[in-house]
């Protein structure tokens, strides 16, 4: 990564969804950035964020015809599907919480195994080092989420996320400051607002026209967002892809609770029943 912001998938991925449709995995070759090297770029990115004024500058503004109107679908229909998917998670993880330190007892609609299976899923969650640690900082990642919806005087919202149109992260579907959700007012270097989540225009169109891409994408730059000192510290881009894409499949159960997909994997999975979410979707 060349510039700040955390970003959604890339045209890489986009490219690697269309060999994957054609081909199948076994042709499909994106590369991922090393997660170590993204987590010390992030890092600096964070500790450069300034307060000032509350307008971005814009650069070379790029005219995508309907985007201004696939934004709007994003921020009316994609938007209330992903803070279904929100709610779905955080009532996943609060039924889930108290059977976390029992043992394994018959297999019922609300034994254990069941109560953790999507969490399990996902985050591999009994193989983590701390499972009740980590489904309580899952939980205050939604509660974050779920808090973007609920500030009140119209500040964040749908104000939270805006359609961009200059020239930084173009090959992305949508970027943000990690952390924003505590960095309020504040500005990047690159004279980005840090508390914005920004869709790409060039990829408006293509995510507005999927049942759950909008959505998936929308909780994906959530989940940077809303990382911080009270939960993982941050939620990077460990792996893109659907939760048996190998890449994201074979993290550890705390590289997984630290990469923003498997947020938006698991939400949309306990949110439509759906288990994929990705750019095809
Ligand atoms: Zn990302």
């Amino acid at each position: 990564m060349k510039v700040d912001g955390i970003c959604g998938p890339r045209t890489k991925d986009v490219i690697q969804v269309f060999q994957v449709k054609q081909f199948g995995w076994k042709y499909a070759d994106m590369k991922v950035e090393p997660g170590k090297q993204t987590i010390a770029r992030l890092n600096e990115i964070v500790g450069s964020s300034v307060a000032g004024p509350p307008l971005p500058t814009v650069d070379v503004e790029v005219v995508d015809t309907g985007a201004e109107e696939a934004f709007k679908r994003l921020m009316t229909e994609h938007l209330e599907r992903a803070r279904h998917c929100i709610r779905a998670a955080q009532f996943d993880i609060t039924r889930a919480l108290p059977a976390v330190d029992q043992p394994d007892g018959p297999i019922t609609q609300f034994s254990r195994k069941k109560l953790l299976e999507r969490l399990n899923r996902h985050f591999d969650i009994d193989r983590a080092r701390n499972p009740r640690q980590g489904l309580e900082r899952l939980l205050s990642v939604f509660d974050n989420m779920e808090k973007v919806f609920q500030r009140p005087g119209g500040m964040w919202g749908d104000k939270a996320f805006v359609l961009y149109k200059g020239n930084i992260h173009r090959d992305r579907v949508g970027f943000t400051s990690l952390g924003g959700f505590y960095l309020p007012g504040s500005i990047s270097r690159q004279k980005l607002r840090q508390d914005t989540i920004y869709i790409t225009s060039a990829f408006a169109v293509t995510i507005a026209g999927k049942q759950r891409a909008g959505a998936g994408t929308i909780l994906h730059e959530l989940a940077h967002f809303c990382s911080g000192p009270q939960n993982f510290g941050h939620i990077v881009d460990h792996a893109y892809g659907n939760r048996d894409q190998p890449k994201v499949l074979h993290l550890s159960p705390e590289h997984k609770m630290q990469n923003a997909e498997c947020y938006a994997n698991y939400a949309i999975e306990v949110g439509t029943g759906s288990a994929a979410y990705y750019l095809w979707s």
